[in-house]
This record gives C-alpha cells, structure tokens and sequence, in this order.
C-alpha cells in the first residue's frame, strides 16, 4: 500500500523550521505559542543543545514529536542560510523513522522571520534588543563577549543570510511558508496571531480554532518574561 503523503488527518505531524537572524523573535514567538498549546506543542532550541553532535536538534524534536499527544514541534534555530535548511531535511529524512512509525505523514511549515526588504530595520531592532536581553541567552551573554563582539556575531549572520527562495531546493521541500513582517511593536505578538491564522487556514486539524485576543495577549506577555535554563560555553 502506497503511503498518501497528501492526507492530512488527525494523525499527520507537524514540525516548525524558522528562517531567521539573531535577535528577530523566534523564542519569543514560538514560546508564546507553546503557552497556547502546552499538550500538543513542543519547543527545542538549537541554543540548548551541548556536544558535537549537532543533529541533536533534530533527534530532540523528533523525540518530542513521537510522544502521542504531540503534534507540532518547533526546531529553533536561525536556518538563514539555504546549507542549514538543506541540512533539517536530510537529517528528517535521515531520522525520522528512528523515532516515529514508517507511515507518520509529517508537514514541515516553514515561518520566515527576517523579511529580505526590511533588512536595515531588522538590524536595528535586533541589536536594541539584544542589548537589552543581555546575559539572559544561553550562549551570548552581554557582559562576557562585551558589545563588539556580539554585534560581530549579530552583523555575521545578516551578512550570510539567504532570504527564502521558493522556486529553488532547498526552500520548495516546505509544505507551507508563512513570510512574517517584521514590524517594531510587539512583532512577536504579531507573528503569533499571523502564524495561528495562517496554520488555521492550510491546516485546521492542527488549529481548528483560533485562541481568543485575550489568551493570545497572555500567552505574548508570559513569553517575555522566557528565560533560558541552559548554559552554554
Ligand atoms: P531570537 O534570537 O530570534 O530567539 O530572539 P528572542 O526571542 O530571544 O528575542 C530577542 C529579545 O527581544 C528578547 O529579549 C525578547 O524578550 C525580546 N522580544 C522579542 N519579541 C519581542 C516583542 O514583540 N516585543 C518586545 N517588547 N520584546 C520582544
Ligand atoms: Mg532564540
């Protein structure tokens, strides 16, 4: 029997692949959206992830997404360059059956953070940020690397990025891009309701309802308040 990898059902999977630089909201987001759906959502970030092995990412969230009330699971990393996203489907196909059924349909939603035509803001708006989030990172902390080098590290990655690409692999392997914009006030709250609309639409047996504006605020302010549990370096 030919497995229907178009079916989406009750039992289809999903996982998250963000396409981002440092800075643009990804753990915010994604832990405002964990607070909505804490049963069915799960979170692995890249940043908490020791040791060489740096498919650990993906073994991580596939792990999480095998448990049976999981459904969607977000791999947290930047993924800003075509390489990195070529890499998170070579190691799923690699992988997945190491921890899931042969038959699990999964949907890969990718969700661009850094608009290619917002650039200089971005880069604005990252740095403040990062200043102000200071040592509260796994790994960048403030007081540490001192402000040359985090803005080093900050200016690398926007350097190196590769906005989505659609019509060229690896970017057409994803079953559905949601493009953010990326906008000054409060962005994240505004990804979390773009992305819940989005995946409401293309996929409602993931989100067949939409969390009230007041449970979406709550779960927003809860998400700032985030703070890492891991160290690194
Ligand atoms: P990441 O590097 O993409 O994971 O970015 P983070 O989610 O860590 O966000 C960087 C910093 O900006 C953190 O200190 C966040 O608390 C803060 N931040 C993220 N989104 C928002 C937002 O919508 N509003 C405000 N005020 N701060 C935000
Ligand atoms: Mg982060």
């Amino acid at each position: 029997n030919a497995i229907d990898y178009d079916k989406v059902d009750e039992h289809t999977k999903f996982l998250i692949f963000p396409i981002s630089v440092i800075g643009c909201g990804k753990t915010t987001t994604s832990q405002a959206l964990i607070n909505l759906f804490p049963e069915s959502w799960g979170h692995i970030q890249n940043d908490d992830i020791t040791g060489k092995d740096k498919s650990q990412l993906m073994k991580k969230s596939l792990e999480l997404l095998a448990k049976q009330e999981m459904r969607c699971v977000i791999v947290d990393r930047n993924n800003h360059q075509f390489r990195e996203r070529k890499q998170l489907f070579e190691w799923l196909d690699e992988l997945k059956e190491n921890y899931l059924a042969y038959d699990t349909n999964i949907k890969v939603i990718g969700v661009s953070f850094a608009a290619h035509d917002k650039l200089s803001e971005i880069r604005d708006i990252t740095m403040q940020r990062v200043i102000k989030r200071g040592n509260n990172h796994q790994s960048i902390k403030w007081d540490e690397l001192g402000e040359k080098k985090v803005l080093g590290i900050m200016n690398g990655f926007l350097k190196r990025y590769q906005p989505i690409c659609l019509g060229r692999s690896p970017d057409n392997l994803f079953d559905l891009m949601i493009e953010l914009d990326f906008g000054e006030k409060d962005s994240s709250l505004t990804n979390v309701k773009q992305i819940l609309n989005e995946i409401h639409k293309a996929y409602p047996i993931l989100i067949p309802d939409i969390p009230t504006p007041d449970r979406i605020d709550a779960a927003f302010r809860k998400s700032l308040e985030y703070k890492p549990t891991v160290r690194k370096i």
